[in-house]
């Protein structure tokens, strides 16, 4: 049974805390690092039976701006009366969010910007549609041409830095292990289009796992990139063991910079969504993992604890939690 977590207890307990302040746009100065916006579907292509990608215009859309290929955002879905997403787009949206009745409230999930273009301005978002149980994936499935949601995104009237990625390897990266299921394979489909761009490529090792092999999308990699599919009706794996499968048996990593060691109790605690930031001090290995909750935390223990990578060089993501709701 899935159960909605509130924002609040998400923001109390949980290390994205600072960066979900953010995208809420919490506090009252303005340009604030992330912005509301209002978008119309304009186009939907269906990449798969499993993904399809909803292109968004908009007057708004030129509002927009995206640092990383895993650039976060915040959609806001029609709430259970039906009718759109209305919420101010000019101060505390989130207060305003917050006094609705619930049945007037919009549902918000996290996505990805997977592409966004200046001419015409239009944001693309590739969602899973994993059923409809939940509002977004529910969403997604009947949208059509025409119909409206908001987003909180990255305001390109703010000059600082509004955060809301995580894909930051250092200068001169010499090697990248890329980790994900569906929900993370519009970041790391942008995450190889970035490493095309790097003057000296890095050693790359990128596994996805997705529900079906019609979901293997042609991806554009630089040639070196050693890029490994994991569909799981062909594997006949469950949801996440052809990751771990992945992380165990198949990723060549580098030697351990210390001895494995058991893990600590509070690392079996079971983290609603686990968010470790890399903080490499060195260009040597950086690895992005993101996927299922309950995966990324078995991945963290795995590698950190049983093979002795430093965390510091990790960036570890929980994207969404078997049988929850986040938002
Ligand atoms: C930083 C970040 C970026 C993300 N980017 C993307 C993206 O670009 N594209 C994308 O599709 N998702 C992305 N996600 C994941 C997405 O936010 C979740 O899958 C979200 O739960 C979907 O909301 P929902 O309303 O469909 O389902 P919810 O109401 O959240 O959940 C309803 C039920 O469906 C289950 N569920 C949720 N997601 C899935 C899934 N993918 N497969 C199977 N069961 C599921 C839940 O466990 C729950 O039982 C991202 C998440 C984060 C944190």
């Amino acid at each position: 049974m899935s159960s909605a977590i509130s924002l609040a207890a998400l923001l109390a307990n949980n290390p994205l805390a600072h960066g979900l302040r953010k995208l809420v746009g919490a506090g009252s100065q303005a340009p604030r690092a992330y912005r509301l916006i209002n978008v119309e579907l304009k186009q939907r292509i269906d990449l798969s039976p499993c993904l399809a990608r909803l292109v968004f215009g908009g007057e708004d859309v030129a509002h927009v701006r995206t640092l990383a290929p895993d650039q976060r955002i915040k959609l806001l879905f029609p709430a259970a009366d039906g009718c759109p997403p209305d919420l101010p787009r000019e101060g505390d949206w989130h207060a305003a969010r917050r006094k609705l009745p619930a049945a007037q409230q919009p549902p918000m999930r996290t996505y990805t910007i997977r592409a966004l273009r200046a001419e015409p301005a239009e944001l693309d978002v590739d969602f899973v549609l994993h059923g409809v149980s939940g509002p977004a994936s529910r969403w997604a499935t009947h949208a059509k041409v025409g119909d409206r949601l908001q987003m909180a995104v990255p305001n390109k009237a703010f000059s600082g830095d509004p955060g809301g990625y995580e894909w930051q390897p250092p200068a001169g990266i010499r090697k990248v292990l890329l980790i994900g299921d569906e929900t993370a394979l519009p970041a790391i489909a942008g995450i190889l289009e970035d490493l095309m761009e790097y003057p000296v490529p890095p050693d790359v090792q990128a596994f996805i796992e997705v529900p079906h092999e019609s979901d293997c999308l042609a991806l554009r990699h630089n040639h070196q990139t050693r890029l490994s599919w994991l569909p799981r009706d062909v594997l006949g794996a469950a949801h996440g063991e052809a990751l771990m499968h992945a992380a165990r048996e198949l990723a060549e990593l580098p030697a351990p910079s210390r001895p494995p060691r058991r893990p600590k109790p509070r690392e079996q605690a079971d983290d609603l969504r686990p968010w470790d930031s890399a903080t490499p001090s060195d260009n040597g290995f950086y690895a992005w993992i993101a996927g299922e909750s309950g995966t990324v935390m078995k991945i963290r223990r795995h590698l950190i604890d049983e093979r002795g990578l430093e965390r510091r060089n990790l960036a570890l993501m929980g994207y969404w939690r078997q049988g929850r709701s986040l938002e």
